[in-house]
């Protein structure tokens, strides 16, 4: 598969090769590996006031700090090492679900296939957690890139048959135009390619639902523009009885670097001076007005809050608890 994630696969084939390299018999090798496999479920329950809501990992992937843009190159592993990391970075997909008043909606939808084994897991977390696919009334789209639209097709067949599909209209247009591929960087024409399979289905089936920046989509739950990573990139905040959650698509990708440096962008912004500026305003938001955020690909099951903590920005996952509704109360 050529496309943009050829450095994820490289790492991954290296990683692969590396582990057998030093386990010499193989029957050992498949003893580790099975050990190694955490047997998580995949789905964890938060309250947001009165509306349960959902992480569903999608899985992870190993993500090379080599497609990270920056001018100060030096910069990122010494930022890795500060958070006991190293590239590539295990990064998780995250989506999540929504249990409002009448619906059941779905924020993001999974990579599928298209990006290996280490992926794909989205179904079986749904299922998981109590749900399938054909009870989902709703999806909210961050961006059409295909790790979160990517579950929306399964083949040749629609996973979410009875759900509308709520994204931007600049996103709508812009993934959907091929004149924009012609345009775009060598390295993105893959996305307009797996838009065209994953996401224009739900357009001929009449199932996606546009909206223009900043609206009130349900009660409780409103849209936020964050363009630059996509033209359409948004956001999507959910409020209950004065707590505030906020779904941030792909404000970071290798949290462990931006947050410290937040104009280091990503090999896969469609316009990277747009995406680091929104990436310091955002940061800068929920860090003073302390609402959770839930990015997409900060390490399942991705909840957690902003501090500005000298000249950079710190991470704090929310507290494990065993029973979120009892935890509400
Ligand atoms: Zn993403």
């Amino acid at each position: 598969m050529i496309n943009r994630f050829m450095p994820i696969r490289a790492a991954l084939i290296a990683a692969t090769v590396a582990t057998a390299a030093v386990s010499l018999p193989g029957l050992v090798h498949a003893q580790n590996a099975a050990k190694l496999a955490n047997s998580q479920s995949g789905y964890h329950r938060i309250m947001i006031g009165e509306i349960e809501v959902i992480a569903l990992s999608d899985g992870t992937i190993p993500l090379d700090s080599a497609l990270l843009i920056t001018d100060k190159r030096a910069e990122i592993a010494t930022l890795l090492a500060k958070s006991f990391i190293k590239s590539p970075v295990d990064t998780s997909v995250n989506a999540f679900l929504i249990k409002a008043a009448d619906k059941l909606i779905l924020v993001d939808a999974g990579t599928a296939e298209l990006f290996g084994p280490t992926l794909n897991k989205l179904p079986a977390s749904l299922h998981n957690a109590g749900y399938e696919p054909e009870q989902i009334t709703d999806i909210l789209i961050t961006h059409i890139h295909t790790d979160h639209t990517g579950g929306l097709m399964d083949g040749s067949r629609r996973v979410f048959p009875k759900a509308i599909v709520h994204v931007e209209r600049k996103e709508v247009a812009y993934w959907m135009d091929p004149a924009n591929k012609q345009k775009a960087p060598e390295g993105q024409k893959v996305f307009f390619d797996q838009a065209a399979v994953k996401f224009k289905p739900y357009v001929d089936s009449g199932q996606v639902k546009t909206f223009d920046g900043a609206t009130e989509l349900f009660p409780g739950i409103r849209s936020i523009p964050a363009p630059g990573h996509t033209p359409g990139h948004s956001l999507y905040s959910l409020e209950s009885r004065g707590e505030k959650l906020v779904f941030w698509g792909d404000i970071l990708h290798i949290a462990a670097v931006q947050l410290s440096d937040p104009s280091v962008t990503i090999q896969f912004d469609v316009d990277t001076r747009a995406a680091a500026q929104q990436r310091k305003l955002l940061l800068a938001d929920a860090a003073q007005k302390k609402y959770m955020i839930a990015p997409a690909h900060v390490s399942f099951p991705g909840f957690g809050h902003l501090r500005h903590e000298g000249d950079e920005y710190r991470w704090y996952p929310i507290q494990y608890v065993n029973d979120a509704s009892a935890a509400a109360k």
